[in-house]
C-alpha cells in the first residue's frame, strides 16, 4: 500500500500552509496556489503530509491509499 496526495486545484485559494509546513511535498505557484512536488508520499513524510490535509482551510488536500 502506498499513499499519495490529491490537490483538488478548483478548491485551492492560495492560503500557504501547505507548502509553509511540507516544503519537501508542496510547493507554490506564480498566484500562490499549491503546487504538488511529488504526490506519491513516502514513509518518513507521511506525518507531514497528514498534517498538511488537515490543516488546509478549503479541504483542496487528500490523502488516497493505493492498492492495499
Ligand atoms: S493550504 Fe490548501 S488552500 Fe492553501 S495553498 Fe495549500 S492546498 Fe491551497
Amino acid at each position: 500500500m502506498s499513499l499519495r496526495v490529491v490537490l483538488d486545484e478548483e478548491c485551492c485559494v492560495g492560503h500557504g500552509r501547505c507548502y509553509t509546513s511540507a516544503p519537501e511535498l508542496f510547493d507554490s505557484d506564480d498566484r500562490g496556489h499549491c503546487r504538488l512536488l511529488a504526490s506519491e508520499v513516502l514513509e518518513a513524510m507521511i506525518s507531514k503530509a497528514r498534517n498538511a490535509v488537515d490543516n488546509c482551510p478549503e479541504g483542496a488536500l487528500t490523502l488516497v491509499e493505493d492498492g492495499s
